[in-house]
């Protein structure tokens, strides 16, 4: 380690990452309690039960579902979830956003879905978001709340028109869903994987359904039973039996308890400060530490240009070439700060942060100063 980062100046929690990110003490002390039960005993169980109820309504609670919107889960997550939507969601044809790796790959699945027409691909430079337009025979419009791969956050309503039309409105909201505002009004399915915002380990999908969604579920779902039918629904990627389970607080197969425990934990914790308007405020408070910071440095500028597109989840930084963020990240994580790594597949001189809820903005203030003491020395 060639550098050393005075005490004073590094974060009291040195985790940035955007998934796996920080978990608090709080809720690895909640799995320290569980320790002689509900961890290790049966998911079919009232003690486990009572979390997944806690977790559902906690959910409910926290989006302020509308009327008939219902809390689905399963295992495998937010990348099970494209695979259950090609499965259960799509009838015919999707429309998709795409501008980044995480919002591409779920139009790859639909496009490699052999009972599934070609997508329309409305694709964006990374760094920007693209909408879906509403497109003639789609039946189902789909991007990414949060990418996560370039820190872009789109807006979330309806493609106009694609309601009348009867299309459905499925976005992933997995690094947005507990930081970023959202009207659930304006979606039928917003999915997400726990590990993000809500600071718990990864496996879990949670689906926040419309009753549009579970009625096409229901009905794409019995037409893969009829004769002849080109689709297959696996009962591991139904989206009905996930939701019958749901409602008995259960899912289909075993869940890893631990991620259930420390998810309720997050969920408590973020109701109990007062619901989605304190974490999207705290998360835009860090966010906004970081692109001022950015915006007056010499040799660090905020990757996307277009301050509205700027996620307040998830702050991509580029550096100047002269400093290599490799080795800024190096001596970084020798010092005990760590993950705010680029991603890989996007290929920039990057810093990227997560600044979900979990995270203190006066970390994210002595992250400044970190990378300012590491880049003045390299
Ligand atoms: C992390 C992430 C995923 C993948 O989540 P998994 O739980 O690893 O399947 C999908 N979409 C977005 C936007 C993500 O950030």
């Amino acid at each position: 380690m060639s550098v050393i980062i005075p005490d004073s100046l590094k974060p009291n929690d040195g985790r940035f990452g955007s998934g796996p990110s920080k978990i608090r003490p709080e809720q690895v002390a909640a799995l320290d309690a569980a320790a002689l039960g509900p961890l290790g005993t049966s998911h079919r169980q009232t003690p486990v039960k009572q979390i997944v109820a806690s977790i559902r309504e906690g959910l409910t609670q926290f989006f302020n579902l509308p009327d008939g919107y219902e809390i689905a889960l399963g295992n495998g997550g937010a990348s099970a979830f494209w695979e259950v939507a090609c499965a259960c969601l799509i009838e015919r044809r999707a429309a998709f956003g795409t501008y980044g790796s995480f919002s591409s790959k779920f139009a790859a699945s639909a496009k490699n879905a052999p009972f599934l027409e070609d997508p329309a691909v409305f694709e964006g430079e990374p760094g920007t978001y693209r909408l879906p337009e509403l497109t003639e025979g789609v039946d189902t419009y789909c991007w990414a709340h949060n990418e996560t791969s370039t820190g872009v956050a789109a807006p979330i309503r309806r493609v106009p028109g694609s309601a009348e039309a009867g299309a459905l409105t499925v976005i992933d909201g997995t690094s947005a869903a507990g930081a970023l505002p959202i009207d659930i009004s304006q979606t039928d399915a917003y999915y997400f994987s726990p590990q993000k915002a809500f600071g718990s380990d990864g496996g879990l999908w949670v689906a926040v359904l419309s009753p549009a969604a579970i009625e096409r579920a229901a009905k794409v779902e019995a037409s893969a039973t009829a004769d002849g039918a080109r689709r297959w629904v696996p009962p591991f990627l139904s989206l009905t039996q996930a939701l019958n389970n749901s409602r008995k607080d259960q899912t289909l197969n075993t869940p890893a308890v631990a991620t259930l425990i420390m998810m309720e934990n997050q969920i408590r914790w973020l109701n109990a400060n007062g619901g989605l308007a304190w974490p999207t405020a705290r998360c835009a408070e860090s966010a906004s530490i970081l692109y001022s910071w950015a915006e007056k440095s010499e040799y660090a500028h905020p990757f996307v240009t277009d301050p509205a597109a700027r996620s307040t989840a998830v702050v991509t930084i580029d550096l100047d070439d002269a400093l290599p963020a490799s080795q800024v990240l190096a001596e970084l994580r020798a010092n005990g700060i760590v993950d705010a790594s680029g991603y890989r597949k996007l290929g920039r001189n990057q810093l990227r942060v997560g600044v979900f809820p979990s995270v203190d903005p006066a970390d994210v203030e002595a992250f400044t100063k970190c990378v300012d003491y590491v880049a003045e020395r390299l």
